[in-house]
């Protein structure tokens, strides 16, 4: 079956204030219609405008009708337009609705295969009072009670009909339908599926996108010191007796660095010794804090905050458990986050490869970065 989708936006909606009407303001940096249609990319696409906005419509790129004065016949007209194009279902959607999931789409036209026609609604958990001169002055029974959305669905013959047939004054096509004794399915509508209506929807609709377009990053580090001799080991901040110590420029922490190359990866910026270069005499047995420091300072300037991370140090000795809580408490000092937001364990290799023969520690950590 072929899938048409009519959008209505030849209202002249003034409730929420501003120049232009409501399907054509702006929001988050384009117009509300531009997310509309985003929404049915890949569909056969009628726009139904009111005649004075042809000239920013034609910036869209989608086939263009001129609506009626009122929404029924602004549907008609769409309806009108794909007769004949093939169309056997069609979809009809506010154009103030810039926030319909292609979830909801699909639901819609599984619904479909059963119905001549399918709506979403969400049922009413609010209470419903009736209200007279600002007190209240009865309840309602909200048991059956559904707040209706768009885009509703049919099956495109009946509707057409259904509305040829109708007298006009419908508040949407589902009365049209039932007119027509249609049977239209209730589908599980989306409570972000707002009709943009007053001026505090925008920042609410706003709010939404920004969630759907949430900046994560990962970034994963790996690093390895040898053993030398010493008597003490530093790791993830820790200063943990051992009966050698670990060979390197800095204070050779090798859980550290692995920690701070995973928030440089998740940046995209390198690892440290991008930063700090070995040949630069001032890093010489620089405490590895310094490192981690400028890593997340580096990550709070581009406006990320660290989600969480999780070090695992290889080893069969220094035993890590007794510890870790330090290490964990230690890493989310230096990095002013939540100690929950830490995670330090540690394995042993089986006694197998390098870090089995206790010539050394290898580290691994992980990094979740969340533009804030
Ligand atoms: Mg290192």
């Amino acid at each position: 079956m072929d899938t048409a989708v009519i959008i209505v936006a030849a209202g002249r909606g003034s409730r929420v204030g501003g120049a232009l009407p409501k399907q054509w303001q702006m929001l988050a940096g384009k117009p509300v219609l531009a997310h509309t249609l985003a929404a049915f990319a890949g569909m056969s696409v009628v726009l139904v405008i009111h005649p004075e906005d042809r000239p920013m419509a034609e910036t869209l790129g989608v086939r263009l009708v001129e609506g009626g004065a009122t929404r029924d016949a602004s549907v008609l007209a769409g309806l009108r337009a794909l007769a004949g194009t093939g169309a056997t279902r069609v979809l009809i959607h506010d154009g103030a609705r810039p926030l319909v999931s292609r979830v909801l789409v699909d639901r819609l036209l599984q619904a479909l295969e059963d119905h001549p026609g399918a709506a979403p609604a969400l049922a009413v958990t609010d209470a419903l009072w009736r209200g007279n001169a600002g007190l209240v002055s009865g309840t309602v029974d909200r048991a059956g009670l559904y707040r209706a959305q768009t885009p509703q669905a049919f099956r495109f013959d009946a509707i057409l009909a259904a509305h040829l047939a109708h007298p006009g004054g419908a508040l949407d096509d589902v009365e049209v339908a039932r007119a027509a004794g249609l049977d239209v399915a209730i589908v599980e509508g989306e409570e972000n599926n707002l009709k943009l209506t007053y001026p505090g929807d925008f920042a609410r609709a706003e709010a939404v996108l920004k969630g759907q377009s949430m900046d994560v990053r990962m970034g994963n580090g790996y690093d390895v010191h040898a053993f030398c001799e010493g008597d003490h080991v530093w790791l993830c901040g820790v200063k943990v007796p051992h009966g050698k110590g670990l060979l390197g420029h800095s204070d050779a922490d090798v859980g550290m660095h692995a920690l701070t190359d995973a928030i440089y990866g998740a940046l995209a910026e390198g690892d440290i010794g991008r930063h700090f270069p070995p040949s630069d005499p001032q890093w010489k047995g620089a405490a590895s804090h310094i490192f981690l420091g400028h890593a997340i300072g580096l990550a709070t300037a581009r406006g990320y905050r660290l989600a969480n991370c999780d070090v695992t140090l290889v080893c069969e000795r220094p035993k890590i458990g007794p510890h870790a809580l330090a290490m964990q408490t230690e890493l989310a000092r230096i990095m002013g986050v939540e100690t929950d937001r830490v995670s330090v364990k540690a394995t042993t290799s089986e006694r197998l490869g390098f870090t089995g023969r206790e010539e050394g520690i290898a580290a691994l950590a992980t990094a979740t970065l969340v533009k804030t």
